[in-house]
């Protein structure tokens, strides 16, 4: 029999052929790779000595191979339901993922890096940095932790948590894949959320995946949106959108524009005209999120007449928008209040 690697590789995010291998090169039948698989991805196995109908000679040499679970560190719940949880990795390092309910859908908001360097002017998650990009398995372990503690299947998932999955774009690809094939969520159900790394979006309609893309636009204008966002300063507003048409064009796909409504900043009727003139011509829509404050800056949230108006501006431009309230805004689990410094809280 071949020892087992203390170093190896956490088992989830494996597929079934590729638990089925591993489980043979231990010496094992290859029906334990069906088992193992269904440990991990329905019963929520969190330790390979949990797995019973294992026997108990080769469960105890498997101590040392890790699931790749992470642990609950901390549990708010908000007014609207919403849940947020400060989630435990392996080298101690917390990250942020949030369940978010309704009658007939559960949303898991999932991050994709343990903070974040894209520093957006408003977002907490960028005040807190950069400390390092999550493993695949660190992404799935997100949405199997959420499901087992709604004890309801998982419907939609957003790539909306800390982090830029952009530039950690293999990882969250291979999550994605095996969200879809072992957890079962369809690949429609779930949404990337970008800012724009220059080339990335075109890499990613190279995979073909039938996910909704999603862009954090947040200007309507090159100035503006380098004043919002740091990274835009290399990256003009033309080239994001051209690689946004040729994602349409690749995938069939429409893009979804998300635009926080900062008073004052990004919210003037002048605005969103111009923001309608950049989007004619190919499908998209817009989702306008009225900014959640944060103590950093200070930034106000438009008034819903200020919000009407924008909207109003754009509907008269047949640009498809919708105005999405943040849910969990008092356990600070709203878009933009998920950030490193307050999770030893
Ligand atoms: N880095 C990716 C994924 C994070 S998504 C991206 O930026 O798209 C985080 C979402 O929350 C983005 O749409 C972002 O624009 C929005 N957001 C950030 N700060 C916010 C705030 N203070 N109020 C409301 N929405 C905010």
């Amino acid at each position: 029999m071949i020892a087992v690697q203390p170093t190896s590789k956490p088992l989830l995010g494996a597929s079934l052929p590729e638990l089925t291998d591993w489980v043979q090169q231990q010496g094992q039948p290859a029906y334990r790779g069906k088992q193992l698989y269904q440990w991990i991805y329905q019963k929520g196995a969190k330790s390979l000595g949990e797995i019973t109908v294992f026997p108990k000679q080769w469960r105890s040499q498997l101590e040392d191979v890790s699931i790749g679970r992470s642990t609950i560190h901390y549990r708010a719940v908000a007014s609207d339901g919403t849940v947020k949880y400060l989630l435990k990795l392996a080298d101690g390092q917390i990250i942020e993922t949030v369940g978010i309910p309704t009658r007939d859908r559960l949303t898991v908001c999932v991050s994709s890096q343990v903070g974040c360097p894209m520093a957006c002017d408003f977002c907490a998650t960028g005040k807190g940095g950069f400390i390092r990009n999550l493993e695949t398995h660190e992404i799935v372990d997100q949405v199997l932790t959420v499901q087992e503690d709604f004890d309801r299947r998982v419907s939609h998932i957003v790539f909306m948590g800390m982090g830029e999955p952009l530039l950690n774009a293999e990882n969250a690809i291979a999550a994605i894949i095996c969200l879809n094939r072992d957890v079962g969520i369809g690949q429609r159900m779930i949404t990337l959320s970008t800012v724009g790394i220059p080339g990335r979006i075109r890499k990613l309609a190279e995979r073909q995946l039938q996910i909704t893309l999603a862009v954090s636009l947040h200007a309507s204008n090159q100035s503006l949106r380098e004043q919002l966002i740091p990274s835009a300063k290399a990256y003009s507003l033309e080239a994001l959108l051209s690689e946004c048409r040729d994602y349409v064009k690749a995938t069939g796909r429409r893009v979804s524009f998300e635009y926080v409504l900062l008073s004052g900043v990004n919210d003037l009727p002048t605005h969103a005209i111009e923001l309608a003139n950049h989007l004619r011509g190919f499908q998209n829509h817009v989702n306008l999120i009225p900014y959640n404050p944060i103590n950093e800056v200070d930034y106000q949230r438009p008034s819903p007449q200020q919000i009407q108006t924008f909207v109003d501006e754009l509907e008269q431009r047949k640009i498809a928008v919708s105005v999405r309230y943040s849910r969990g805004l008092d356990a600070d689990a709203a878009c933009g209040q998920l950030r490193a410094s307050k999770l030893e809280s």
